[in-house]
């Protein structure tokens, strides 16, 4: 069995899965937040849990924000800021007495998409998340793909790219710098941008729906948001031009994006774009899909981690 656990900002997911991905236990509980070895025990839980619902043993794979540097296996780059700088890894092999695989939950979406969700049989699947954050990673042929410092394809804390008037500096992330891809391509940076505009607070979905309601302060986020989410993938397409991007996280169910993003890219892909022009080249047909499998593709990726050591990609 895979056993996989998808480590959220609210909620800590674990699925066991069969070797063909038959679904054969799913479990979730609050995530504990600020405290690292309260974490620690609630992803030994979460184990337990699975091998007593099943009877079965398996293989651990995590998926979380932010990644172990390849280098010295302490978390960096997370959100849930009391894993960074911690060894968690080894904290959670010595506790389990077994292997634990650690990826970024963006290349846990890529993974789970590319073996049977919206990227099946593609070469290269660049996954991004629009979500509370704006995770990103790479699957090549199925199999996460981590780069030398462990950061492939992590694009959320890059400066928002051909910049335009209103865009720099930007909104302050928590990273540290202002006007990193985050802050306008999550849902948080969707929400960031009504209130600016419109001095109102709402949620994501209120904003869709006042949007297809006709509200021209909703209509004008939205396409803001599309143009600076068109010039993310653009950013991608130049360093890596994957085969397929899947969208996954709140944002990703705004079906107008699957219209908007690549008719934008298209129109801002050719000759005589001049100042406008994305990508650089003079034309732009990646396909832009949304994930499969939902909410469950970063819990599936996390357990698929371990599946191309059974050589079945
Ligand atoms: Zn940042």
């Amino acid at each position: 069995m895979y056993i996989g656990i998808d480590w959220g900002g609210t909620k800590m997911e674990v699925i066991g899965l069969a070797g063909d991905g038959r679904e054969l236990c799913r479990h979730r509980i609050a995530t504990p937040r600020e405290d690292y070895r309260g974490s620690v025990r609630a992803v030994c839980g979460l184990v337990a849990y699975a091998r007593q619902a099943t009877g079965r043993d398996g293989s651990v794979g995590i998926g979380l924000p932010g990644s172990p540097n390849p280098l010295t296996g302490l978390i960096r780059n997370s959100n849930a800021w009391w894993l960074n700088g911690q060894p968690l890894g080894r904290d959670l092999e010595e506790a389990l007495g077994q292997p634990v695989r650690i990826a970024n939950d963006g290349n846990c979406l890529a993974v789970s998409e590319a073996i049977d969700g919206a990227g099946a049989g593609a070469h290269i699947v660049h996954g991004i998340i629009l979500g509370t954050g704006h995770g990103s990673g790479i699957a090549i042929d199925g199999k996460s793909h981590n780069g030398h410092q462990g950061l492939a394809g992590e694009i959320g804390h890059y400066s928002l790219p051909w910049p335009k008037e209103g865009d720099y500096p930007g909104p302050r992330c928590w990273c540290g710098r202002q006007g990193c891809l985050e802050m306008f391509c999550s849902g948080t940076g969707f929400e960031l941008d009504y209130r600016m505009a419109a001095g109102v607070e709402r949620k994501a979905a209120e904003i869709i729906d006042l949007k297809r309601a006709g509200d021209p302060g909703a209509e004008a986020t939205y396409r803001r948001y599309v143009d600076r989410l068109a010039r993310s993938l653009a950013l991608i397409i130049d360093i890596i031009d994957p085969d397929v991007f899947v969208l996954g996280g709140g944002m990703s169910n705004i079906d107008e994006l699957y219209d908007d993003l690549p008719r934008l890219l298209r129109e801002r892909t050719n000759l005589f774009a001049g100042q406008d022009k994305l990508v650089f080249s003079d034309s732009v047909e990646t396909p832009i899909r949304k994930a499969k499998h939902g909410d469950s593709s970063g819990v599936r990726g996390a357990a698929f981690l371990w599946r191309e050591a059974d050589g079945v990609r």
